[in-house]
């Protein structure tokens, strides 16, 4: 299969899932990973139609995206991978949204170059569902304090929550997770699901899902 295809059978797997759980049609928006691919893989799925993609390394991403978006005006690129507060200012610059605000230090420093920039990004705090020490996210039982923090000390306004759960668990429950605390925050957006979970996902109330492999193939 052509990588167009393949976008195509994640988009129709989408809509499939939207309407096995009784929810509207484009309820929930596809972040096409395009992380370890070059220019000229993602250039096809540009073509094809996506305009949202995801990378999870500033550095990587600063080698093909001012290129690519120079091409097309109307692409929004997520930071899905760790934030280090010294390539903040190069990720506000580059990125339209950060997914993964998780501590009170890169919460600052994102705030300081968003109004050094004059930039404003939308934004999501991670949270680390699974409390899994290799894993970045601030623990669920912190994540309102969090949200509070951000929004009444830092002035940000928090768009959603994202998690990735536990490779080897059943993710429904860490959605689901995921979904109780962003009701108990007032958010209604939430990035979850990737290649392997993504219909789930969409069942747990996912509003965007973060799909890479299933689309560009094996990394
Ligand atoms: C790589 C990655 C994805 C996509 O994973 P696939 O299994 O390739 O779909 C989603 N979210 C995050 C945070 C990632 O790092």
């Amino acid at each position: 299969m052509e990588v167009q295809e393949r976008l195509q059978d994640v988009v129709s797997r989408i809509h499939a899932a939207e309407k096995a759980a009784g929810r509207p049609k484009n309820a929930v928006s596809l972040v096409a990973v395009s992380k370890t691919f070059d220019a000229d893989a993602i250039r096809p799925v540009i073509g094809a139609g996506q305009r949202v993609f995801g990378e999870n390394r500033v550095q990587e991403a600063q080698g093909k995206w001012p290129q690519l978006k120079s091409e097309t005006s109307d692409l929004t690129l997520h930071l899905i991978g760790p934030l280090q507060s010294n390539k903040a200012a190069e990720a506000v610059a580059l990125f339209d949204v950060i997914e993964t605000v998780d501590r009170e230090k890169i919460a600052r420093a994102i705030a300081a170059e968003m109004k050094a920039q004059g930039r404003k990004l939308r934004l999501y705090v991670q949270v680390n569902t699974g409390l899994e020490p290799q894993k970045a996210g601030i623990a669920p039982k912190e994540t309102v304090a969090f949200v509070t923090l951000c929004r009444q000390e830092l002035g940000m306004e928090i768009e959603g929550l994202m998690c990735i759960p536990p490779v080897d668990e059943n993710p429904g429950p860490h959605f689901a997770l995921l979904a109780k605390l962003a009701g108990q925050c007032q958010l209604d957006r939430l990035s979850m699901g990737m290649s392997g979970d993504f219909e789930t996902a969409v069942q747990f109330g996912a509003t965007s899902v973060r799909v890479g492999s299933a689309i560009f193939g094996a990394r």
